[in-house]
């Protein structure tokens, strides 16, 4: 497995890669990386010859000093998942060589899909990985990126940003890793203590809860949400940041659900805030 932190050395041996006529699969990643991280890597080594993986804490897109400031790191750990998941090239970028001269003024948009839910609620939030997809995109042409399902929003803004741009890529979304428990995996779990662990649980809990109601026929979505968010409030320690119903396609507010719809949550326990979705599909 190359480690670099070079990245006109990563872009040369993909650019040889693709000179053999090898397929490149991309996964960006901001490190701490746990299974939902390794299914990616694992699913691009099945589709591509070769498999590259970013590993960059990215200062632009969070909204929060805080919460960057106290995003874990293990990059020993991570390169151990790496090389166990078939991974054949990690970048490492320090911030220098990927914002020399700090942080550009620039500011991407996909203003359709970037109008609710952590768009909203994460100001600049988006905007920020837009700027680090594209510099990480040149420095690695992959055929196809791969992107977790649990950051449902970024995987459309993504795929769509691409599409419009004509980055000669595919978007792949690749569906969440839970634990046994249904929580979803994520870096920031690790910051969880005591009983938020198991009050996390609630956001899952909250969602499947709303899946069956709208399984079993309810067509409101102020009816689920309603009940959605009467889980989330039964813990004291549960700070909702949103919680939407949406067209899964368009992230347009549903007057009656039907067709592919997202359920989508955000919440701080304490100072962590989770993410999680579902999607379902009724006629
Ligand atoms: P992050 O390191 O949090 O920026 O995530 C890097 C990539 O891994 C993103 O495409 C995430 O959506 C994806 N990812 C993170 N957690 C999970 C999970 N539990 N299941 C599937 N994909 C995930």
């Amino acid at each position: 497995m190359i480690v670099s932190k070079d990245p006109n050395e990563v872009r040369d041996q993909i650019l040889s890669w693709k000179s053999e006529k090898l397929s490149v699969g991309f996964a960006p990643t901001m490190g701490f990386l746990h299974e939902g991280h390794a299914n990616l890597f694992v699913r691009s080594a099945g589709e591509n010859s070769k498999t590259v993986v970013s590993i960059f804490v990215n200062p632009a897109q969070f909204n929060d000093p805080e919460d960057y400031l106290k995003y874990p790191i293990n990059t020993e750990g991570d390169l151990e998942i790496c090389k166990s998941s078939k991974v054949d090239l990690v970048y490492l970028p320090d911030k220098d060589t990927m914002y020399p001269g700090g942080i550009p003024e620039v500011e991407l948009r996909i203003p359709h899909l970037m109008k609710n839910l952590d768009a909203t609620t994460r100001p600049g939030h988006f905007e920020g990985v837009l700027l680090v997809l594209s510099r990480l995109f040149h420095t690695i042409p992959a055929d196809r990126s791969y992107f977790g399902k649990k950051d449902y929003q970024q995987y459309l803004v993504v795929k769509e940003f691409v599409k419009v741009l004509g980055f000669p890529m595919e978007i792949i979304g690749v569906d969440t890793v839970r634990s046994a428990e249904g929580l979803a995996l994520s870096s920031r779990n690790a910051r969880l203590i005591g009983q938020e662990k198991e009050e996390a649980l609630l956001l899952i809990r909250a969602l499947r809860l709303g899946e069956s109601l709208i399984r079993q026929g309810e067509k409101d979505p102020s009816e689920v949400l309603t009940v959605m968010r009467d889980v989330l409030d039964s813990s004291s320690k549960i700070q909702t940041d949103y919680l939407e119903i949406l067209d899964a396609n368009t992230l347009e507010e549903l007057p009656i659900l039907k067709g592919e719809i997202l359920l989508a949550v955000a919440a701080f326990l304490g100072q962590v805030r989770l993410i999680d979705n579902l999607t379902v599909k009724v006629s």
